[in-house]
């Protein structure tokens, strides 16, 4: 019987980072993923193939509507979309065989087929042929990700009735697509396929689009979605799809019920969250405790309550994000070692890959508000930022909340072009503990949009100098 000194199970970004990070710490490591290619959720179906179809999907109405007035004449662009799903797939296989060398680099062993605890100490492997293979290891790090949250009475087919997984390989353009669900999936994939040509309606059923992410920024952000063609029926649910027909005939009402109307569509994207996945995994036979969403529960040393077995990423409780999974991977492997393995979870970035894009770090205004904490506020539009102007990219602005009594950065919202680079000078300083002046006084290269950053942090003592 092969031995380990740890065993993770799944090598989405949470798991094969934790390995890699054990393995540099001298670990014997496997991992074990039921897939057949490494990566998890998000290299395979996630985060990487929906950024190829967003770029490419970007470039392609940048070159419909912007190219002319740069003096740009190349005719109207047509889409081949085969071609571009393969651009996708291209991407999609590089960065998957990245992680097979990487395992190979790093020594870490490849368990094909689904993982199951036994107990403690021991993980068996059940191969696509069935055979079985137990291994026995000192640790094991449950990293199994998430799957697709259903809507009760609507049943995913992948083919017009869509989770993201489907929704990233349709095989020709939507007359019109109806999303379920204003978060960053369904805004994102929802904005690919406008770009490409369909009618997309997006039915959420708080009345606001992006809930945890601030209300201002968010307000901004629909308007531009509004303006880009997108239209929003909030404080609304689906209630269910009828397939009978050549059109999908979704029913609406209010979230509070009533006011029941139909939507055509022929697409259908179900785009409502993620759950934890644990199916098939073993816990309750290892007894292993789930919280009342089905995460796995953890400590704050990402410890199960079974000695041995710690679990990180979408699988626990958190935002449910890659580059988090991430940092747990490494946090636990560290741990694991007898390190001081940490996650900072006040500072956690959050990314809209849409155009303009959204980012934010740290509180919101509804955050501080409810948590009673007094702040002051520094807003900076990208109509005032002498880069977006000559680019004439201005929609958008940068907002800071800071510490009114301290003068301490507790949040950096932004919507606007290359947000989600921008967003990460605030993230450095609020892991610093930095204040707003610090950010204000900090020489920022000109001409950049980071400016918008330094002269919001700028009006939070109220002396921003180009408005
Ligand atoms: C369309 C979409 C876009 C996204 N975009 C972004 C983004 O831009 N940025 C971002 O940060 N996040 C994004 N996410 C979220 C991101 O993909 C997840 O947060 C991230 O993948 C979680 O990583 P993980 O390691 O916890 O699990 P996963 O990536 O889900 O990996 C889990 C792995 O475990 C394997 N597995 C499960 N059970 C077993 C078992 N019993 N045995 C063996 N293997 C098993 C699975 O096959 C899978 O490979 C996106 C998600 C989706 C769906």
């Amino acid at each position: 019987m092969a031995s380990y000194d740890l065993i993770v199970i799944g090598t989405g970004p949470g798991g094969y980072v934790c390995a890699i990070r054990a393995a540099q710490l001298g670990m014997k490591v496997a991992v074990v993923e039921k897939n057949a290619t490494l990566g998890g959720t998000c290299l395979n179906v996630g985060c990487m193939p929906s950024k190829a179809l967003l770029y490419a999907s970007e470039l392609l109405e940048e070159t419909e509507h912007s190219f002319a007035k740069m003096g740009i004449g190349v005719g109207k662009p047509k889409l081949d979309l085969p071609a571009m799903m393969s651009f996708k797939q291209e991407g999609i296989d590089g960065n998957v065989k990245g992680v097979d060398f990487l395992m190979k680099k790093n020594k870490i062993d490849v368990l094909r087929g689904t993982g199951r605890i036994v107990s403690a100490g021991k993980v068996e492997v059940k191969a696509a042929d069935g055979k079985t293979e137990v291994s026995e290891t000192k640790n094991i790090v449950i990293a199994t990700g998430s799957d697709v949250a259903k809507l009760k009475g609507i049943e995913i087919d992948e083919k017009r009735i869509v989770s993201s997984t489907g929704a990233l390989s349709l095989d020709k353009v939507p007359e019109k697509l109806l999303v379920v669900g204003a978060g960053v999936i369904g805004l994102e994939l929802g904005s690919v396929w406008r770009r490409l040509g369909a009618q997309v309606t997006v039915v959420e059923f708080l009345d606001r689009i992006l809930p945890g992410m601030d209300g201002e920024i968010c307000k901004q952000f629909q308007r531009i979605l509004e303006k880009q063609g997108m239209t929003f029926k909030l404080g609304a649910k689906v209630t269910g799809v009828d397939t009978s027909g050549k059109k999908l005939k979704a029913q609406i009402e209010a979230a509070a019920g009533g006011n029941p109307e139909t939507l055509e569509a022929d697409v259908v994207l179900v785009a409502i969250g993620r759950v934890p996945y644990t199916e098939g995994l073993g816990l309750k036979e290892a007894g292993v405790a789930l919280d009342n969403r089905g995460r796995v529960q953890t400590d704050k040393h990402l410890a199960t309550n079974v000695p041995g077995i710690y679990a990180i990423g979408d699988a626990i409780v958190g935002p449910m994000l890659a580059h988090k999974a991430e940092d747990e991977g490494v946090a636990v492997a560290e741990i694991i070692a007898g390190q001081a393995g940490h996650v900072n979870y006040d500072v956690i970035p959050g990314v809209v890959y849409t155009t303009p894009e959204v980012a934010s770090v740290g509180k919101t205004e509804e955050d501080l508000k409810q948590a009673g904490v007094a702040y002051n506020v520094g807003k900076f539009p990208f109509t005032a930022n002498g880069r977006s102007k000559v680019n004439q990219t201005t929609e958008g602005l940068v907002k800071i909340l800071a510490d009114a009594k301290t003068d301490r950065v507790l949040g950096v919202h932004i919507v606007g072009r290359e947000a989600g680079e921008m967003i990460h000078e605030a993230a450095v300083l609020m892991e610093f503990g930095g204040s707003a002046e610090d950010l204000a006084r900090t020489c920022h290269a000109h001409p950049t949009r980071s400016e918008a950053i330094k002269e919001a942090a700028l009006g939070v003592g109220k002396r921003t100098i180009h408005m």
